[in-house]
């Protein structure tokens, strides 16, 4: 385990002795995760390419001799507490729902829990698209899973987290966030095939590159109504392709040659769309096959590639967007860069020669902030381990 998780377990343990006055006996976490390729693929039954990242939410906790759960959020400053036989949807304090939907699902599942303490301190940035929402689901699940001696598989804790998301918060996610946070892997991003949950480690070589995300502090104000309509879109343009490729549930089918010689009898707004989505599934594909062979400049003009497509062909950038992976491709030693996420707004992600990660800052921001008068935040990762126990202590 590396320095800083040791440090960071450390304090976390510090903060839960403080509010609970008594020390953890176990402490987890999940990590936040970042999308490098595979822009709205997901929903369309497609492939993406996300790591977990080395910020991480930690989780410590404390089994009670009663059915209670407290639960403490070091970043909020709050408690909130339940019974475990009657959990609902806290309104005072929004930000424990999660943690509630996931002790919720566990034992909807069948898992026995008793009642515990729990201390969240997360370094995951809040509402950013880093997903501290998964990072937050897994650690809850990871803790619990150790402290209650529950034997849970990777991929159904990850499920576990959807569905909490899903059902108790009432946020309609795919399975990306959580599946990237339970199961990264240190030096590999995640090949996920959104249709079969088949997954692989592809071997990400991270001894000379960073993996930057910038926020353009651009709220994503317009993501809901339009990724609705792109949803609609792309069902729409499966049906109407349909009679050329029989077999097709989803745009994840139509082959680039299937797509090629129909693409006239698509309206423009739904080829191009189309257009996006089964070239985008083609990319990932490309990416796992660079990966394997450590071509990480062949990467980096991928990451280019599907930001312009996002931009020209799905159409969900915006002025900012633009500006920040505009700025960003300047910059010497950057491999390739694009918006992370959905798009409106929120974050792009960079993969950045180590040695230029602080002259990357320097001028992006620079850039950036001539370009729009924002000052962009941002945030230096590698690909790290996904959700793990760390201390155990009875
Ligand atoms: P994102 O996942 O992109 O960061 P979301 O809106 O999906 O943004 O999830 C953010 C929510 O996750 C917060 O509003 C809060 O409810 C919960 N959360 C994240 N980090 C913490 C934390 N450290 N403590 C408590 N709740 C947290
Ligand atoms: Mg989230």
């Amino acid at each position: 385990m590396d320095d800083r998780l040791i440090t960071r377990a450390r304090n976390t343990r510090a903060r839960f002795q403080q509010v609970f006055s008594n020390p953890p006996q176990v402490v987890a976490y999940g990590p936040g995760r970042v999308d490098l390729l595979g822009s709205h693929t997901d929903y369309n039954e497609g492939f993406v390419l996300p790591v977990a990242i080395d910020l991480e939410v930690m989780a410590a906790g404390r089994k009670r001799k009663d059915r209670r759960i407290r639960i403490w959020s070091h970043n909020f400053g709050k408690l909130s507490a339940f019974i475990l036989d009657n959990i609902e949807s806290d309104t005072k304090a929004k930000w424990s729902n999660y943690a509630r939907g996931v002790i919720k699902c566990m034992l909807d599942a069948g898992y026995e829990l008793g009642g515990a303490d729990v201390l969240l301190d997360g370094a995951v940035p809040i509402g950013s698209g880093l997903s501290s929402s998964a990072a937050v689901e897994m650690a809850v699940a990871m803790l619990l899973q150790s402290l209650f001696d529950l034997e849970i598989a990777d991929t159904e804790l990850a499920l576990v987290g959807q569905k909490a998301e899903n059902q108790f918060v009432g946020i309609n996610t795919g399975i990306m966030d959580q599946f990237a946070s339970r199961l990264g892997k240190s030096g590999h991003a995640v090949f996920l095939d959104c249709r079969s949950l088949e997954f692989e480690l592809v071997p990400m070589p991270m001894e000379h590159v960073r993996i930057v995300v910038a926020d353009t502090m651009k709220r994503r104000g317009l993501v809901d109504s339009e990724y609705n309509l792109r949803r609609g879109q792309c069902e729409q343009a499966v049906e109407a392709l349909k009679p050329y490729a029989r077999e097709a549930r989803a745009l994840r089918d139509i082959t680039p040659e299937q797509f090629e010689e129909n693409r006239n009898i698509l309206p423009k707004a739904l080829r191009k769309r189309a257009e996006h989505v089964i070239y985008e599934n083609e990319r990932v594909l490309k990416a796992r096959e660079l990966l394997r062979i450590g071509d990480l400049d062949g990467f980096g003009n991928l990451m280019n590639a599907s930001h312009d497509s996002s931009r020209d062909l799905y159409e969900v950038s915006c002025i900012e967007l633009e500006a920040m992976v505009g700025a960003a491709r300047r910059v010497p030693g950057v491999l390739g860069s694009r918006m992370a996420g959905a798009g409106f707004g929120g974050c792009t992600v960079s993969l950045v020669e180590k040695d230029m990660v602080e002259e990357f800052q320097r001028l992006v921001s620079a850039e950036y902030y001539e370009k729009t008068g924002v000052k962009p935040i941002f945030y230096v990762c590698t690909a790290a381990d996904g959700a793990s126990v760390l201390e155990v202590r009875s």
